[in-house]
């Protein structure tokens, strides 16, 4: 999202996004869809539960000693022939790419699905270079033709139905398309073809990167990750550091849990597990293999109160259960990572004060840790981030105010029970049909799309005193 639009009050953007009617009928079909077939997934699996336990502790070792891993990795990916990058930052990274672009004479880059490289904005360095990226994955190709920007980890055309793809390929390829999904898929097949053919450099990121083999993994849905890993002559991988893992019988655990939480299938359609470049007597792969290992702040938060988001496998399935995803879709969340996983995947990336709107974005109900195939717990870092927020002063006033009163009438119990006095009081004028309606002033929030209950008649500490009696 431009930075213009980030200036919008995040409210603004969620209520734009509510009243479109058009997302909200996407969103609902897409998101139903994959928790269905996720949980119809996971029914048939009952080993399943074990192995989401395994492979957070699988995560949670690896990161023990990360750095032993990755130089691992770095070892093995070298030892096949690819060349090991480490880039500090996201620029860094992206200057990587560049100069590759600039010193093999690069025109065109072909890509697949890879939320690290929209973490870094490759698309517009490129562009600004005068190397045209095109992206092949069929939901980034519809983003890239309508200029916008991903909004779901593993589908970034969700806000879209079939009716506006139609629309949008009719206009861009200039011919009339029906709203079908099998006609708008071929269509832009027969588009991309010919890019596959003509691209130096294709770019990936990477699910996995196996330490012990040097293998990068892609899970994939479509045949375009393979395409791009094997007919351009030079072949890029982008990932964040965390994504090493230490063997590949670890990979077969991510890989039995990873696919079910994302879509509900068993395995992906394509794992595509790329070792180097092309090696003499293959038939097929690229000359030259890069592999760009990007901290951009994670290793500062292997001992940070982020670190659990670390664990992510980027599934989006924590997307499609949230309420607050499900009800404004990823534009609303303003940068790369939306939904809950985001809020903190941004937070570590770009600091706690970017999120200083977002971080009040969950219901905290506690569905994204119920889901997640690694069991990392949502809900307690957000809660920690807001305690953050309001510690280091980065909360407006008016919030750090209001929370520093209820700390004060929750530490005091004669206080509290002056105040439930008043309240029953005060709700008096609100109070219909048992509950509390359309309160006045900033409250009204509250009240504008929910009813409150009413402060009981006695309270609990009451009828506790009065049975003592
Ligand atoms: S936090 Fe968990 S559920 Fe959400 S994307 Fe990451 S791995 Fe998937």
């Amino acid at each position: 999202m431009s930075d213009q639009a980030l200036r919008t009050p995040f409210a603004a953007r969620a209520t734009a996004a509510l009243e479109d009617a058009h997302l909200q009928e996407a969103l609902t079909i897409a998101t139903n869809k994959f928790m269905a077939l996720r949980r119809e997934s996971f029914a048939g699996f009952p080993e399943g539960e074990a192995l989401r336990d395994r492979a957070r502790a699988v995560k949670e070792a690896t990161l023990q000693r990360l750095d032993a891993y990755l130089e691992q990795l770095a070892d093995s990916v070298e030892r096949l022939g690819g060349h090991v990058h480490w880039a500090a930052t996201g620029e860094e990274a992206r200057e990587i790419i560049l100069r590759l672009c600039r010193e093999r004479g690069v025109r065109t880059a072909v890509k697949s699905k890879s939320m690290a490289t929209e973490e870094i904005e490759l698309n517009a360095a490129l562009e600004a270079a005068g190397v045209t990226p095109v992206e092949t994955d069929l939901g980034e190709y519809i983003i890239q033709l309508a200029g916008e920007k991903p909004s779901h980890i593993i589908a970034p055309a969700i806000h879209k139905t079939k009716g506006q793809v139609a629309d949008l390929f009719s206009r861009e390829l200039g011919e009339r398309f029906p709203a079908d999904p099998e006609v708008l898929t071929a269509a832009a097949r027969k588009e991309l073809r010919q890019k596959f053919l003509q691209a130096d450099l294709g770019i990936t990121g990477a699910n996995f990167a196996v330490a012990e083999t040097g293998t990068v993994v892609l899970v994939t849905n479509e045949g375009n990750g393979r395409m791009v890993t094997s007919l351009p002559r030079i072949h890029v991988a982008v990932m964040g550091i965390e994504k090493v893992i230490p063997s590949m019988t670890d990979l077969m655990l991510f890989l039995a849990i990873l696919a079910r939480s994302a879509t509900g299938q068993k395995l992906s359609v394509y794992t595509t597990l790329v070792r180097g470049p092309r090696h003499p007597g293959e038939l097929e792969g690229p000359e030259e293999f890069h592999l760009i290992l990007m901290d951009s702040g994670r290793a500062a938060q292997i001992a940070g109160p982020l670190r659990e988001a670390l664990y992510c496998l980027r599934c989006g399935a924590c997307l499609n259960v949230c309420p607050v995803y499900r009800q404004i879709g990823g534009h609303a969340y303003g940068h790369t990572y939306p939904g809950p996983i985001g809020i903190l995947l941004t937070a570590m990336l770009k600091g706690d004060r970017s999120v200083k709107e977002l971080a009040h974005a969950s219901s905290l109900c506690g569905a994204c840790h119920e889901v997640c195939p690694v069991r990392i717990d949502i809900p307690r870092m957000l809660v920690g981030l807001r305690e953050r927020l309001y510690r280091d002063r980065i909360a407006p006033w008016g919030e750090r105010l209001v929370f520093w009163a209820l700390g004060r009438v929750l530490g005091s119990p004669a206080l509290f029970r002056l105040l439930v006095r008043l309240g029953r009081l005060a709700q008096r004028p609100f109070l219909r049909d048992g509950r509390v309606r359309s309160l006045p002033f900033l409250f009204g929030r509250w009240t504008r799309s929910r009813d409150l209950p009413p402060v009981a008649a006695r309270t609990f500490s009451e009828c506790w005193k009065e049975l003592g009696r």
